[in-house]
Protein backbone atom coordinates (compact mmCIF):
# COMPACT_ATOMS: atom_id res chain seq x y z
CA UNK A 1 0.00 0.00 0.00
CA UNK A 2 1.43 3.68 -1.40
CA UNK A 3 1.79 6.71 1.79
CA UNK A 4 -1.32 7.91 1.66
CA UNK A 5 -0.51 11.85 2.24
CA UNK A 6 -4.47 13.03 3.21
CA UNK A 7 -4.48 10.19 6.07
CA UNK A 8 -5.20 12.28 9.92
CA UNK A 9 -1.83 12.53 10.91
CA UNK A 10 -0.35 13.59 7.88
CA UNK A 11 -2.93 16.29 8.21
CA UNK A 12 -2.30 17.38 11.52
CA UNK A 13 1.30 17.59 10.65
CA UNK A 14 0.55 20.09 7.94
CA UNK A 15 -2.03 21.79 10.91
CA UNK A 16 -4.66 20.99 8.39
CA UNK A 17 -6.72 18.88 11.31
CA UNK A 18 -6.57 19.83 14.99
CA UNK A 19 -4.48 18.55 17.78
CA UNK A 20 -3.79 18.52 21.13
CA UNK A 21 -0.33 18.79 21.16
CA UNK A 22 2.32 18.05 23.90
CA UNK A 23 5.75 18.05 22.04
CA UNK A 24 7.15 18.94 18.73
CA UNK A 25 11.12 19.16 17.37
CA UNK A 26 12.78 18.90 14.20
CA UNK A 27 11.70 15.24 13.37
CA UNK A 28 8.58 14.42 15.90
CA UNK A 29 5.45 15.59 17.14
CA UNK A 30 3.35 14.70 20.27
CA UNK A 31 -0.16 14.74 21.04
CA UNK A 32 -2.87 13.45 22.76
CA UNK A 33 -4.78 10.21 21.32
CA UNK A 34 -8.53 11.17 20.96
CA UNK A 35 -9.69 8.00 21.63
CA UNK A 36 -7.68 7.13 24.52
CA UNK A 37 -7.07 3.32 26.18
CA UNK A 38 -6.38 5.71 28.90
CA UNK A 39 -6.00 8.80 30.65
CA UNK A 40 -2.94 10.41 29.69
CA UNK A 41 -2.83 8.18 26.39
CA UNK A 42 -0.27 10.08 24.03
CA UNK A 43 0.92 9.52 20.17
CA UNK A 44 4.40 9.96 18.88
CA UNK A 45 4.34 10.62 14.79
CA UNK A 46 7.67 11.23 12.91
CA UNK A 47 7.66 13.99 10.58
CA UNK A 48 8.35 11.74 7.82
CA UNK A 49 5.44 10.00 5.54
CA UNK A 50 5.92 6.50 6.78
CA UNK A 51 3.05 4.03 6.85
CA UNK A 52 5.04 1.68 9.48
CA UNK A 53 8.02 0.74 10.63
CA UNK A 54 9.06 -1.10 7.42
CA UNK A 55 9.47 2.33 5.21
CA UNK A 56 10.75 5.00 7.93
CA UNK A 57 13.85 6.30 7.06
CA UNK A 58 16.17 5.31 10.52
CA UNK A 59 17.36 9.04 11.49
CA UNK A 60 13.39 9.33 11.93
CA UNK A 61 13.42 6.11 13.86
CA UNK A 62 15.93 6.71 16.09
CA UNK A 63 13.46 10.95 16.65
CA UNK A 64 10.35 8.83 17.46
CA UNK A 65 12.37 6.50 19.90
CA UNK A 66 14.64 9.31 21.64
CA UNK A 67 11.22 11.54 21.77
CA UNK A 68 9.24 8.63 23.06
CA UNK A 69 12.13 8.03 25.89
CA UNK A 70 11.52 12.24 26.69
CA UNK A 71 7.70 11.71 26.99
CA UNK A 72 7.33 8.33 28.74
CA UNK A 73 8.72 9.86 32.11
CA UNK A 74 6.98 12.64 31.51
CA UNK A 75 3.42 10.66 31.14
CA UNK A 76 4.28 8.58 33.76
CA UNK A 77 4.56 11.73 36.50
CA UNK A 78 1.69 13.90 35.10
CA UNK A 79 -0.19 10.64 35.49
CA UNK A 80 1.35 8.68 38.55
CA UNK A 81 1.13 5.19 37.01
CA UNK A 82 3.31 2.92 37.67
CA UNK A 83 3.63 1.55 34.48
CA UNK A 84 3.65 2.76 30.73
CA UNK A 85 3.01 0.68 28.12
CA UNK A 86 4.59 1.76 24.55
CA UNK A 87 2.93 0.31 21.26
CA UNK A 88 3.28 0.60 18.06
CA UNK A 89 1.21 -1.53 15.19
CA UNK A 90 2.63 -2.59 11.86
CA UNK A 91 -0.65 -2.99 9.53
CA UNK A 92 -4.20 -3.56 9.90
CA UNK A 93 -3.71 -7.15 10.41
CA UNK A 94 -2.14 -6.21 13.52
CA UNK A 95 -4.82 -3.33 14.47
CA UNK A 96 -3.36 -0.30 12.56
CA UNK A 97 -5.86 2.05 11.70
CA UNK A 98 -4.28 5.14 11.11
CA UNK A 99 -1.35 4.65 7.94
CA UNK A 100 1.77 7.36 9.70
CA UNK A 101 2.94 5.43 12.15
CA UNK A 102 3.36 6.19 15.48
CA UNK A 103 4.36 5.20 19.15
CA UNK A 104 1.62 4.89 21.54
CA UNK A 105 2.44 5.75 25.17
CA UNK A 106 0.04 4.48 27.59
CA UNK A 107 -0.56 4.67 31.27
CA UNK A 108 -1.14 1.47 33.47
CA UNK A 109 -2.65 0.77 36.69
CA UNK A 110 -3.06 -2.31 38.69
CA UNK A 111 -6.04 -4.03 37.88
CA UNK A 112 -7.39 -1.38 35.52
CA UNK A 113 -7.93 -3.16 31.76
CA UNK A 114 -7.43 -0.87 28.97
CA UNK A 115 -10.25 0.58 27.01
CA UNK A 116 -11.24 -0.99 23.51
CA UNK A 117 -8.59 0.86 20.73
CA UNK A 118 -10.09 3.25 18.61
CA UNK A 119 -13.48 3.71 19.97
CA UNK A 120 -14.87 6.59 22.10
CA UNK A 121 -14.25 10.37 21.56
CA UNK A 122 -12.71 11.72 24.75
CA UNK A 123 -14.06 15.32 26.01
CA UNK A 124 -11.79 17.55 24.06
CA UNK A 125 -12.00 19.93 27.04
CA UNK A 126 -10.56 16.71 29.34
CA UNK A 127 -7.99 16.42 26.70
CA UNK A 128 -6.76 19.74 26.68
CA UNK A 129 -5.87 19.52 30.62
CA UNK A 130 -4.34 16.05 30.07
CA UNK A 131 -1.82 17.97 27.51
CA UNK A 132 -1.36 20.56 30.06
CA UNK A 133 -0.18 18.39 32.53
CA UNK A 134 2.12 16.38 30.18
CA UNK A 135 4.16 19.08 29.06
CA UNK A 136 3.68 20.91 32.53
CA UNK A 137 6.30 17.72 33.16
CA UNK A 138 8.65 17.21 30.52
CA UNK A 139 12.16 17.61 31.15
P1 LIG B 1 -3.39 2.53 15.43
O1 LIG B 1 -4.60 1.70 15.47
O2 LIG B 1 -2.20 1.94 16.11
O3 LIG B 1 -3.14 2.95 14.00
O4 LIG B 1 -3.72 3.81 16.28
C1 LIG B 1 -4.30 4.96 15.77
C2 LIG B 1 -4.64 5.80 16.97
O5 LIG B 1 -4.94 7.09 16.50
C3 LIG B 1 -5.86 5.30 17.73
O6 LIG B 1 -5.49 5.08 19.08
C4 LIG B 1 -6.87 6.43 17.56
O7 LIG B 1 -7.63 6.61 18.73
C5 LIG B 1 -5.99 7.60 17.27
N1 LIG B 1 -6.57 8.67 16.47
C6 LIG B 1 -7.35 8.57 15.36
N2 LIG B 1 -7.63 9.79 14.88
C7 LIG B 1 -7.01 10.68 15.68
C8 LIG B 1 -6.90 12.11 15.69
N3 LIG B 1 -7.51 12.87 14.80
N4 LIG B 1 -6.17 12.70 16.67
C9 LIG B 1 -5.55 11.94 17.61
N5 LIG B 1 -5.61 10.60 17.65
C10 LIG B 1 -6.32 9.98 16.70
Amino acid sequence: MAYDPNNIFAKILRGEAPSFKVYEDDKTLAFMDVMPQADGHILVIPKFPAESLFDLDPDYMAAVALTTQKLAPAVKRAFKAPGIMVAQLNGAEAGQTVFHLHMHIIPRFNGVDMKLHARQLADFELLKQHAERIKAEIK
